[in-house]
């Protein structure tokens, strides 16, 4: 008798590294948008690259549905595939390849925690610049495919910017390496491409010198609104921070009742973070005049960090405030929405408008400089009217970014969350064009299938189905 395609999986990967018992399982059907549940058939754990094709090679022969996953910390539900479909996790392959300190890049597998890199080339005077806040866990190839931005993102450009090359497995199994050397730049395509192109098994990523001086300045001020109007007289003044990260008021509080206590000012009703890096000279200069910008919006607070420890509790409070938010209910909806910079204020009073109606509590941090807001629906995922509240309201939030000449998503990706949104944003023709490249790649749709474009029905249904709570 011919064997089962999870016995062939089980001699490619050894028998412990295919999961199937229910608890194993059950980690796997959400990512960190917990509003989509899909418990998946299977969980495989390849541990290189020949057994990623092997994997691939007999999933298709067996027209089996599956996605790639690194650490689970997406927030749009892309990491997820309809029931009895195969999740390959990728963070055995977590081995950082080369590092050359000269040319100035590194060579890893996909599974690379992102910080785990900085971490290994800051004796070597050199970083990793791309820093979501979830940098501790979210691993290299997850940041790719979602083309992960963060704080110093802001001057330095999100995740497309620092990918080099990319090997990547297609949905037969067939073995591709794209560089930015070759004459169609098939990375750039790759990147934030949702895991619906291939799946990656390692990169070449750009590594930049660490600054010689860096200043952080936290301003608070008496609403959000205030702090929206320095940010964009930052810009206008033509200078250059790094970051520019904004925190409304139940943010700040949050902050400040947990472990990432930084010693925001609680009577603020938002604060600023503003960092400047470079040389000595150019961020002093540069801080005399950040800090005549700000002094024109009245802080109630103004302080510079004085040492580096001031600096780290900073961006700690900053970087766990999504985690903070557990204390304001049992589930966090996160949004991601972009606005033109001159529009920020104008769309928060929009988020507080929204807030009122949906009558649930929402924190707002997110990365002014860039216009890429996160509202932090607190919520009640047991209670199914609170789960299509937050929906619905966070769809109304994403329709007026359309409307004030935004985007759908800055950095979390369209997944499953926002697939239904995508003929609000792209023309008929553009979601045409979109889904023929797809093709080319993945042309029977079994390689993350439901994710970034619109999906039929049917298609939707199978994933909406299996949500906590149980409604469609
Ligand atoms: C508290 C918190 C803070 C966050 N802050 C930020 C932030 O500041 N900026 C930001 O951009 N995001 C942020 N995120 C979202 C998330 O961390 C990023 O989207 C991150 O890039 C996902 O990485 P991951 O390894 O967890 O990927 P997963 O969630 O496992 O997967 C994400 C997507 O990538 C695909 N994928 C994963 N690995 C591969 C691979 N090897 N090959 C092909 N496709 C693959 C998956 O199929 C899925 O579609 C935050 C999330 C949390 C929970």
């Amino acid at each position: 008798m011919s064997k089962t395609w999870i016995e062939e999986l089980r001699q490619v990967v050894g028998a412990r590294h295919v999961l199937k018992d229910a608890a194993s399982l059950l980690s796997y059907e959400s990512d960190a948008l917990t509003l989509f549940r899909c418990k998946p058939g299977a969980v495989v754990l390849p541990n290189t690259v020949e057994e990623v094709v092997a994997v691939m090679q007999i999933l298709h022969q067996a027209k089996i549905p599956c996605a790639a996953r690194g650490a689970g910390t997406g927030l749009s539900g892309g990491a997820l595939v309809p029931e009895g479909g195969v999740i390959l996790s990728m963070t055995r392959m977590n081995r950082i390849l080369e590092v050359d300190e000269e040319a100035r890049f590194a060579r890893v597998e996909p599974g690379v925690v992102n910080l785990d890199l900085s971490n290994r080339v800051d004796r070597l005077g050199l970083r990793y610049a791309p820093d979501p806040a979830s940098q501790t866990v979210s691993t290299l190839g997850g940041n790719v495919a979602e083309n992960a931005g963060g704080p110093m993102c802001f001057l330095h450009g999100t995740t497309t910017n620092h990918l080099l090359a990319a090997d990547v497995v297609l949905a037969d199994g067939s073995l591709h390496s794209w560089s930015v050397e070759d004459d169609l730049d098939l990375r750039g395509f790759l990147c934030g491409s949702e895991g619906t192109l291939g799946v990656i098994v390692a990169l070449t990523l750009k590594l930049i010198p660490k600054p010689s001086a860096v200043i952080t300045m936290l301003a608070g001020f008496k609403d959000v609104p205030e702090a929206c109007a320095a940010v964009a007289a930052i810009v206008a003044k033509g200078l250059r921070p790094v970051a520019l990260e904004v925190m409304d008021q139940k943010a700040i509080q949050a902050v400040e009742r947990s472990v990432y206590r930084a010693g925001l000012p609680l009577d603020a009703g938002a604060v600023l973070i503003a960092e400047l890096e470079g040389d000595a000279l150019y961020v002093e200069k540069e801080h005399v005049r950040l800090e005549e910008v700000l002094k024109q919006f009245s802080p109630i607070r103004l302080e510079t960090a004085a040492t580096p420890e001031q600096r780290v509790a900073i961006w700690k409070g900053r970087k766990g405030a999504g985690g903070a938010m557990g204390q304001l209910a049992p589930d966090s909806y996160v949004m991601d929405g972009v606005v033109p910079r001159s529009k920020l204020a104008e769309i928060m009073a929009f988020v507080e408008e929204v807030e009122v109606e949906v009558g649930l509590p929402v924190a707002n941090l997110f990365h002014a400089g860039d216009g890429n807001i996160h509202p932090h629906f607190a919520y009640d995922a047991r209670d199914p009217e609170q789960c299509t509240a937050v929906e619905e309201a966070g769809a109304k939030i994403l329709r007026k970014c359309l409307e004030l000449g935004g985007s759908l998503s800055g950095e979390h990706g369209i997944g499953l969350e926002k697939q239904h949104l995508m003929r609000e944003q792209f023309g008929e023709g553009e979601i045409a064009l979109m889904e023929r490249l797809r093709r080319v790649f993945n042309p029977d749709d079994l390689l993350n299938p439901g994710k970034g474009l619109p999906m039929s029905r049917g298609c939707a249904e199978a994933f909406h189905r299996h949500r906590r709570g149980g409604h469609a």
